[in-house]
């Protein structure tokens, strides 16, 4: 019996398992991290394949069938290592590459762990729910281009290796699926996570809508001048610590961009067609020196008239550097 709570579905097709496993270009020398190995049936491949296999399984049924359907063979005995736990709550090892079919309602959460784990590994080949997968890898002006999208994005390059329908599993999930492979930037794209996180959730608050209506909201005003009067005030009392949270971009790293492919850790799933309407204009607008400030720098980039549903990732890297260069702060 199967745990519909653990995400449960077992890969049956064996040529589908050959097929992830070869796309996943696994070294002989490399050591593969699996995420849910459930039965085993990747496992045995990916031992085939690579030098070592770690793998994080959160039930113990599973680790139990694991080591009865392994132990035995004398070739896997030493490069076999299971972890029985939550792999969200487990310190990853060293790895190579990590090719998983996970359940997904950890996706998000264990993308970003994996985005952030340090060193970086060469790439993950993982199973996504197939509306995720098109989200981490949509392009400015696609529909599913979000908030993950660009968070993921800006820590690796993603695409579509295959598309995986819902009867390869057992039991089939209510979902079709899709792999794709997931290769972190190297160097990596240092930012302000906290300036980050805080632009782009003002700025995908309202994708469709231009980032002029966006930043003349009164509670954007509000809250972006509370943030700057906090920073001037500590600016006066310690001179230099504004340094830290300032967003310092180096164009010659993303020289490439163009061909990017996105990517994203937060599941913003909310449809544009969802969100509710709020007016702008009229009586939630108001006259400032510091809303003039804002928009200065929207003028400066010219996105005043721009929408975050068509921004690539160097644009709103570059828009955070003119907001930040102005004082403007989102943390
Ligand atoms: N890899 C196997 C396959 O392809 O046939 C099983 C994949 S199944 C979709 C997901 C597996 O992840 C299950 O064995 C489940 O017990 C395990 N799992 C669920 N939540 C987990 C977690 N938080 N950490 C580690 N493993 C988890």
């Amino acid at each position: 019996t199967f745990h519909k709570s653990k995400g449960q579905h077992i890969l049956k097709n064996p040529l589908l398992v050959d097929t992830i496993v070869q796309k996943s270009g696994i070294k002989t020398t490399d050591i593969v991290l699996e995420i849910g190995p459930g039965t085993g049936n990747l496992t045995k491949k990916l031992l085939d394949a690579g030098k070592k296999v770690i793998a994080v399984e959160v039930d113990p049924r599973m680790v139990l069938e694991l080591h009865k359907r392994f132990q035995g063979t004398p070739s896997t005995r030493l490069t076999l290592y299971v972890i029985q736990g939550d792999v969200l709550k487990t310190e990853l090892p060293y790895f190579d590459i990590c090719v998983a079919n996970i359940p997904y309602q950890i996706s998000s959460p264990l993308t970003f762990k994996l985005l952030n784990h340090q060193p970086a590994f060469r790439c993950a080949i993982i199973m996504f729910q197939r509306e995720f997968a098109m989200r981490l890898v949509a392009q400015p002006g696609d529909k599913l281009y979000c908030r993950l999208t660009v968070n993921t994005q800006l820590h690796s390059r993603i695409s579509h290796l295959l598309k995986v329908g819902r009867n390869n599993f057992r039991p089939p999930p209510k979902v079709d699926s899709s792999v794709v492979r997931i290769e972190p930037r190297k160097p990596r794209i240092e930012v302000n996570q906290k300036e980050w996180d805080g632009f782009l959730r003002i700025c995908f608050n309202r994708k469709n809508k231009t980032l002029g209506a966006i930043f003349r909201q009164k509670n954007v005003i509000s809250l972006l001048e509370n943030n700057y009067k906090t920073v001037q005030a500590l600016k006066i009392s310690q001179e230099g610590s504004l340094k830290e949270t300032d967003t310092k971009v180096d164009f010659s790293d993303f020289t490439d961009f163009g061909d990017d492919q996105g990517m994203e850790m937060d599941d913003d799933r909310v449809d544009d067609d969802d969100e509710m309407d709020v007016e702008d204009g009229g009586a939630d607008e108001v006259q400032s020196e510091f809303k003039d400030k804002v928009l200065g720098v929207l003028k400066e980039g010219d996105f005043e008239e721009k929408r975050s549903s068509k921004l690539s990732l160097q644009e709103f890297l570059y828009l955070l550097s003119l907001f930040n260069k102005a004082g403007i702060h989102f943390s």
